[in-house]
Formats: structure tokens, sequence, C-alpha cells
């Protein structure tokens, strides 16, 4: 058998139609096959790979981790230096009240904790959230993703949990005191990047303040620069009392994290004691990376040309057969007119070289969410070919 073969048969699979490329090397912005193709990544793992795939910094990070130690006890008994000095960094780098970080494995294990978290101390059960919005596969998580498609099949979900319309003042109101948290995505990402209007950011934070209704970003997708900030909720003025944290937080290696104020975090500590534990989260590997990729980050000014380069591709993707692109920093959504014409582009975009695909929850969409360090020539590379296959 092939390696294709092997792995139909041998690993899970989530869809009867994976990519199914077998990528032998990974560097910066480019991706190698096992028959030496070079790829243009334009998906960067889905917004993991924010400042290049396998950066020197975060390679000699994770090195000198190996040898020093890997998995050494349970998460929160020992003190381990690469969480320390990652919550600190990223502490340094959110508004005051964001200064303690519990450290995960993924994103939805972020939402699992935060979900906890919101019920201990507000002693309420009832959560909102958003419709297309996604927020993981776990079920606690999939229970508040705003697709009933996905919800339907895996019932019974978490009981007590409203999805109502973002960005839509009306669905405020639905937001009281019995509320425990509303879950929101700063922009919501599988939808295909729907932004809210500022005012609107502003209402729901405020709604979260007036009835005690604590306010959950997941900024798993828009968080480490994507949108040309560091955090999405930069933009819009407002902070929440919660924030998720995944995918690019690891630098390439599993990390998730949900952050908030110290005060509130510690009422994990007890009734139950240990009531919510994990043995591989903030594995040391993985903050020494994430910790390297953040400092690259800052180091490197990699946020200074996000915006350069999201007008430099929207200026070049211009095409009778792209009906609308949405946009937040580097981090676009093409819209077609229909699932087959993006996936015929998609298909045709990997045999020339780029790799793209679409959203979740938005399959008419192509995904441009590069890593953010692809430089100019890339982009005009890339586009052109976008456009040659839409001729
Ligand atoms: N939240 C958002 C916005 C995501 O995009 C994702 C994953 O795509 C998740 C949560 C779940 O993260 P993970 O796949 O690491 O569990």
């Amino acid at each position: 058998m092939n390696q294709r073969e092997l792995f139909l048969k041998h690993v899970a699979q989530t869809s009867p139609t994976p990519l199914g490329l077998e990528i032998v090397k990974a560097e910066g912005v480019k991706l190698f096959d096992a028959n030496g193709k070079e790829y243009i990544d334009l998906i960067g793992g889905i917004s993991v790979a924010n400042i290049g795939h396998r950066h020197p910094g975060v390679i000699a990070a994770i090195q000198k981790q190996l040898d020093a130690y890997l998995h050494i006890m349970v998460y929160g008994e020992f003190i381990e230096s690469p969480q320390v000095k990652y919550a600190k960094l990223l502490s340094d780098h959110l508004p005051a009240s964001l200064n303690s970080v519990f450290f995960t494995n993924s994103g939805a294990e972020a939402v699992e904790g935060a979900m906890k978290l919101a019920k201990r101390v507000t002693n309420r059960t009832q959560i909102i959230s958003f419709k297309n919005s996604y927020h993981g596969s776990t079920q606690g998580a999939l229970s508040i993703i705003g697709s009933e498609y996905w919800r339907n099949a895996f019932r019974p979900l978490l009981p007590g949990v409203s999805h109502v319309e973002y960005n839509s003042f009306e669905a405020l109101n639905s937001i009281t005191e019995e509320i425990a948290c509303v879950v929101a995505e700063t922009v919501q990402a599988e939808a295909g990047i729907i932004v809210p209007s500022n005012q609107w950011m502003q209402a729901l934070r405020k709604k979260c303040s007036e009835t005690g209704a604590l306010l959950i970003l997941d900024e798993i997708q828009t968080g480490f620069g994507r949108t040309g900030k560091l955090w999405g909720f930069q933009h819009f003025d407002i902070v929440p009392d919660i924030l998720l944290l995944g995918k690019a937080l690891g630098g390439g290696m599993p990390l998730g994290a949900f952050i908030a104020d110290r005060k509130m975090m510690q009422v994990l500590t007890a009734d139950p004691v240990l009531g919510h534990i994990t043995t591989f989260g903030g594995h040391p590997v993985s903050c020494a990376a994430g910790m390297a990729a953040m400092t690259a980050l800052f180091d490197e000014g990699i946020l200074t040309l996000v915006k350069q380069k999201a007008e430099l591709f929207k200026s070049l993707l211009i095409h009778v057969k792209i009906k609308a692109i949405r946009s937040f920093g580097l981090w676009l959504s093409l819209e077609f007119d229909s699932f087959e014409t993006n996936k015929k582009l998609i298909d045709t975009c990997i045999i020339r070289g780029i790799l793209c695909d679409w959203f979740l929850f938005a399959a008419n969409c192509l995904r441009i969410s590069p890593p953010l360090i692809i430089s100019e020539e890339e982009i005009r590379k890339a586009s052109f070919v976008i456009r040659e296959i839409l001729d």
C-alpha cells in the first residue's frame, strides 16, 4: 500500500474528501510535498502559522526545552518556567484585568474551561452564543456553535444555551441576569470573516457589564496579529472578562488558553478542589515554542506590515467572478456564486502550487489566511494564479 492508501485506511478520517497532500517539509510560507513540489501556503494551518512555518526562533526554543524536560507533572503543580515566562509575557501585552492564564492543549479545551469558570463565578447556568459561530468540536464547545446542522447529530448537548443573531442589537435583549456568559468570536471566522460594528461590540460589552454576564471573546483565530493588531478586541476598544486563545498561541505546537483576572480564576482552586485539571495543558515544549513565536512577532515588526499586505491582496484580487471580498487584517474571504465554483478554484490552485480552502459555514467563500510574513512577491504570484484560474 502506498502512503495515501495507508492514510485513508488507518488514519481516522473527518470527511470523505480530505485534501490528502503529503507534505514532507514546511519553511516560512512554503510547503513541499513528497514529489518535491512547492506550494505557497495561503491557509497557514488555519491561522496557526502566523509567523511562518518552522521559524528559527521557535525551533531553537523547542530544542532548548527538549534538552531540559518534556512532561514532568500534570498542569498546575510544578513551577515550569516555560509556562511562567509565557503567562507573564501574555499578561504584559493584555489589559490589566487579563492577568491569569490557564493553559490548555487546544482551543476547544479553552472554551470548555471558560464556560466552567463563568458558571462558578456567576453562579448561573445559562449561556448565550451566536449563530454561525465556531468554537470547537468537544461537546460543550459544540453546544455553543452556531450551526444546527453540526449540533443536531450529537444531541443531547449542554442545556441552557441560546444561539442569537450576531451583530444584532435586538439580540442583546436576550442577555439578562440569568446569563452566566456570552461567548462570541471577536470576528466570526468560519462564517466567512464577519466583522461586527464597533457600536455593537461596545453595546455587547455594556449589556454584559449591566447584567453581570461574563463576556468571553474567542480570539482563537483573531489572535496574534491576524487582524493587524495583536488582539482583535483592540479594534473595538473593549476588554472581555475572559479571553480564549489557541492556534497561533503555540507557534506551531498544540496550546490553548483561557485568560481572566486572577481573582476570578481563583474559584477553580476550591469547591471542588482540582475541579478543572489537565495532564498536558501548557506542555513545556508548547509554551517555549509559543513564547518564541510571540517574541518573533514583536521583534520582526510583523504586525506593522499586515495592513499593507492585505491592501495589496485586495487590489490584486479583482475579478468579475469574485462577488464580494470581506477582510479584516491579513485574512480574506472571497465570495463566489457557489461551492462548486470555489471548490474548482481551490483544486486548480493546489495543482498550480497555491494552497487555499473554504470556510466551514461559508463553503462558497475562499479562505486566504497566509502566514503574516508572506512577501509582496508571493502575494502577487498567488493572486495572479487565482485570477488566471478564474479567467
Ligand atoms: N474557536 C475558533 C474561532 C476556532 O476557529 C477553532 C478552531 O478552528 C476553535 C475555537 C477550536 O479550536 P481547536 O480546534 O484547537 O479545538
